[in-house]
Parts: structure tokens; C-alpha cells; sequence
């Protein structure tokens, strides 16, 4: 058993195959070769990348696991976290989505390398364009160190079908944060289900929110460009 596999057995209860632990430290390796020449992460060792990149990513896999079958979405992905490490394990269907093109480029050859060519896709652009070119479509969707929570789930509720659910990972929420995207539920069409709190090996605290679709936003969405961050709902 190798360093992460030991550390998703002992920290989180997770099992993780030896072949899967091998094409996830290939998708780290192969990160942070394209990361010599295009910033995709500022974590530079490989412990680091273990701890906060996959072990990080893969505290979603019980959510991810639990949602309806069907297409999954990264939105915001970067450097494809947690979304390829998501897809190695879940063998989803899987979009990555990042508005910055070179970034989604070198991602698609990363995950054709991996030969998960079949499995992953990748969209450059806005997830506001995404949803109107593709709405109701996913069944789960994930964001990491994108957004505030009332931001991502007025970006993610025009994206999924219901019953769908998005998957938020966060470090530290403030307590305004909560309050608000608690606040904004009924008008995104969302309903939090489940808000677990846990550790990393490294003693960080993390803070997962699943949200799920339960029917049709109130308001017209998208937004126009660019609202959903800089003038969040609440
Ligand atoms: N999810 C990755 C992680 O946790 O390592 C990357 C996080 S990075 C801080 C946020 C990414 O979201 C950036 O790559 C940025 O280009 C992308 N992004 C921000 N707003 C976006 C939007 N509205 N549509 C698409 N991508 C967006």
C-alpha cells in the first residue's frame, strides 16, 4: 500500500486500489511536470501534492458516490482538483470545467495521457455559458477554492437536474457565508443536505457542503456574466 492509499484507509475510511493509487500519483506527477511551465498550483512538493490535492479531493468521494448516476462536472477546476482524481475513483462520465484556456488544454492532454480520454472532457469558459448551452444536464457537480457557498450554488443550480447535488469543499466558511447561502436555498432551487466537518493528515480542517437540486430557481439563471461573484444573492 502506498503513502495515499494508507492515508484514505487511516484518516478517512476509504479504500483506494493499488492500480487507482497508481494513475492518481500519475495525474499529480503529470500536474506538477505541466506546473514547470504554466501555474496550475502553488503546492510544489509531492507530500504536499498528496495531502492537498488528492487526499483533499477524494474526502468528496462518499458524497460523489451517493449522488444520482450520471454526468459529473469539476467546475472551476484548475490543475483538474478534485475532478480527476473524482473520475480515477468513480469512473464518472466527467467535464472539467475552467475559463482559462490553456489551462483546460494542457488538462486535456494530461487526461489523454492518463488514457482517460473516454471518461473526461473538458470546457473552456464561463460556467454561465456552460449552463446555457447545458442546462439541467448533470447529475453532480463539485467546486473547490472557487467561490463563496451563495456563488457556486447560483452558478450550479442551472447546470442540474433534480435531485442532482453539488458538492462544496471549503476551508474556513465565515459564519455570514453559511447564513447566506442557507438564506438563498429556496430562491436557487437548492436544500442543504449534509455539512461535515473533518481533518486532513496534516491537522487542517476542511468543511464539505452537499447541496440538492429540489426543482426550479425563482429567479432567471444565469445571471449576466460575472454577477454571481461580484454581487452574490442573499
Ligand atoms: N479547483 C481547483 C483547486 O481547488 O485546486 C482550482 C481553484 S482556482 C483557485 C479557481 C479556478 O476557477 C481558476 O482556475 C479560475 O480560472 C476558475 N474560475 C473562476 N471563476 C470561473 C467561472 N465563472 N467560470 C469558469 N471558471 C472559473
Amino acid at each position: 500500500m502506498g503513502r495515499l492509499a494508507e492515508l484514505m484507509k487511516g484518516y478517512h475510511g476509504i479504500e483506494v486500489k493499488e492500480d487507482r493509487e497508481r494513475l492518481l500519483m500519475d495525474d499529480l506527477h503529470a500536474i506538477m511536470d505541466v506546473n514547470k511551465t504554466m501555474n496550475l498550483t502553488r503546492i510544489l512538493s509531492e507530500e504536499g501534492g498528496i495531502v492537498l490535492h488528492l487526499e483533499d479531493s477524494l474526502t468528496g468521494l462518499p458524497y460523489i458516490g451517493d449522488a444520482p448516476e450520471g454526468l459529473y462536472a469539476d467546475l472551476g477546476t484548475g490543475g483538474g482538483f478534485p475532478g480527476i482524481p473524482l473520475c480515477i475513483m468513480t469512473g464518472r462520465k466527467t467535464l472539467l470545467v475552467d475559463s482559462v484556456k490553456k489551462k483546460v488544454a494542457a488538462l486535456d492532454g494530461v487526461a489523454g495521457n492518463l488514457g482517460l480520454g473516454d471518461l473526461i472532457d473538458v470546457y473552456a469558459g464561463r460556467i454561465e455559458d456552460l449552463a446555457k448551452e447545458r442546462k439541467g444536464q448533470f447529475s453532480v457537480l463539485t467546486a473547490r477554492a472557487l467561490s463563496s457557498l451563495p456563488s457556486l450554488m447560483e452558478l450550479a443550480s442551472p447546470l442540474l437536474k433534480k435531485g442532482g447535488r453539488l458538492i462544496c469543499y471549503k476551508a474556513q466558511p465565515t459564519g455570514e457565508e453559511i447564513e447566506n447561502a442557507l438564506g438563498i436555498q429556496e430562491i436557487v432551487g437548492l436544500r442543504l443536505e449534509c455539512d461535515q466537518t473533518f481533518r486532513l493528515s496534516d491537522d487542517s480542517t476542511r468543511r464539505i457542503f452537499v447541496f440538492e437540486k429540489t426543482g426550479a430557481p425563482r429567479i432567471k439563471l444565469p445571471r449576466r456574466i460575472g454577477l454571481a461573484q461580484k454581487d452574490p444573492l442573499r
